[in-house]
């Protein structure tokens, strides 16, 4: 903690690439243990590999995080107290540091060459041993460092690795041991002047305050070197907690062949981050009851490190499926409207203003993702072909006829092209109510309607169609289904 005793928490990815859905789950425990607390959410850019760093990652990185609801307090775009926050801007601050270790003699200067290196690697690798450097350089005198410096020799400076076991506890995975003898002197800085992983995360970690590190277990090796770093730098590490890993339904690493893997991918698949954030909650960490449905803000409350699972995540579409369903069934019509129109007219279907009302309404309930819209919203657009239907035999039905005029004289009694939703309604009530005193009901009523009008026998319900085909539309198709009963 820090002196006032507030908790800071950081979320650390590489811009590398999108941000993938398991390490959204580690910015959203890290959000919520923050701020459960009342703490701060820090936002690092770890981007020391220059090669592969790109801003446009960083920069699709934040957008995503900023989808799913989770703003970071400092961050290179926010800035704060103890940045900066990309850590190609800290290298003076890594390079201090170094020297520090340097002169305290926690590390050293190593001149072996690669061929070296990987000869020493072959030869522990045939005798059976974990390769391990060999601390050959570790004993140069300061004499011979500064001639072979002088001379031009390459170097990486090396991290002296202290006898005796590092031990710590984890606050998902209990007390954890690791033995140093397994870990030879690590690098700290490389011989192209850049700093490895696990230094510049003890530097960050150390200069940003953080006081728990929450991050997935495949980075458990590298926390006893980071322990080991903290402890020669004379100061308390942070407290870690590793969460598990999502895994395929398979049990395997999750990767692009189960589908999408991306935050960004499950949005233009039509997810929503309110669906997002619950799911991804729910895999691993488990609410006091049988509780499922967490909004953010209700997650921050309800989240204690001590319900996150040690058992390996399985992703479960299904189950995303189902809250994506509940939570956009949950939205008013404008904002399911506002959601789902990129994807309507992504496939060419633009409606009219109370139309998009009506046909958003209507395909609410069949929703899973907002990518199935257009699917359910074609009806609205869609020319039936009546003619050579195998469905036009329904429209033989006795009393069709009637009903056809039933619905023209209920809709002449309603302004407008297109209806509201509560209009369909009272349209759909007049149209019952004259059928039912001409003893005509049920499915020979409704049947003959949806067909004449669609072309279809499933959609939805009469009166969304009513209100949101149109009044030119529904009378052409009265009449071309007229010509057809005539023609039979
Ligand atoms: N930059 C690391 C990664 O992308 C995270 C480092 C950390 O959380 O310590 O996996």
């Amino acid at each position: 903690m820090t002196a006032n005793g507030s908790v800071r928490v950081r979320f650390a990815p590489s811009p590398t690439g999108s941000l993938h859905i398991g390490s959204a789950r580690t910015a959203l425990f890290n959000y919520l243990f923050a701020r459960h607390q009342g703490g701060t959410f820090v936002l690092r850019i770890e981007d020391t590999d220059l090669k592969r760093s790109l801003r446009e990652h960083e920069h699709s990185i934040t957008r995503d995080l900023r989808w799913l609801g989770l703003s970071a307090d400092e961050s290179p775009d926010a800035g704060g107290p103890f940045g900066p926050y990309r850590q190609s801007e800290r290298v003076r601050l890594y390079e201090e540091g170094v020297q520090r270790l340097l002169r305290e003699g926690h590390a050293y200067r190593c001149f072996c060459t690669q061929e070296r290196l990987d000869a020493l690697k072959d030869a522990q690798l045939a005798r059976g041993d974990m390769p391990k450097y060999d601390g050959c350089c570790a004993a140069l005198g300061l004499d011979e460092v500064e001639r072979r410096l002088a001379a031009g020799e390459k170097a990486t400076v090396r991290f002296r690795v202290p006898p005796g076991d590092v031990t710590y506890h984890d606050l998902i995975r209990g007390t954890l041991t690791f033995r140093s003898e397994v870990i030879g002197d690590f690098i700290v800085k490389r011989t192209d002047g850049g700093y490895s992983y696990n230094y510049a995360v003890v530097v960050d970690d150390l200069g940003m305050k953080i006081t728990h590190v929450i991050r997935g277990e495949d980075h458990i090796t590298n926390t006893a070197r980071q322990l080991m770093l903290f402890r020669a730098l004379g100061v308390e590490p942070p407290t870690y907690a590793h969460h598990s890993m999502i895994l395929a339904p398979d049990g395997s690493k999750l990767s692009k062949r189960h589908g999408a893997t991306s935050v960004g991918e499950f949005r233009d698949l039509g997810y929503l981050p309110e669906a997002v954030v619950n799911y991804l909650a729910l895999l691993a960490w488990h609410p006091s009851d049988e509780r499922e449905l967490f909004r953010l803000d209700e997650l921050v409350e309800a989240f204690t490190m001590e319900r996150v699972s040690r058992s390996p995540a399985i992703l479960d579409v299904d189950k995303l499926n189902w809250l994506n369903g509940v939570y956009i069934r949950g939205l008013a019509v404008e904002d399911l409207a506002e959601r789902v129109e990129l994807y309507l007219s992504e496939a060419g279907l633009v409606f009219q203003p109370v139309q998009r009302e009506v046909v958003t309404a209507a395909i609410q309930t069949s929703l899973v993702t907002l990518e199935e819209a257009p699917k359910y919203a074609a009806v609205f657009a869609d020319e039936p072909d009546v003619a050579s239907s195998p469905l036009l035999a329904v429209l033989k039905a006795p009393g069709v006829a009637d009903v056809f005029e039933l619905l023209e004289e209920a809709l002449a009694q309603f302004n407008g092209e297109y209806l509201t939703v509560e209009d369909g309604r009272a349209v759909m009530h007049l149209v019952a109510g004259a059928c039912k005193q001409r003893g005509l009901k049920g499915k020979a009523i409704y049947m003959p309607l949806r067909v004449a009008l669609t072309g279809r026998d499933q959609g939805p319900e009469l009166f969304y169609l009513v209100a949101g085909l149109g009044r030119g539309r529904i009378q052409a198709r009265l009449a071309a289904a007229r010509r057809l009963l005539s023609a039979a």
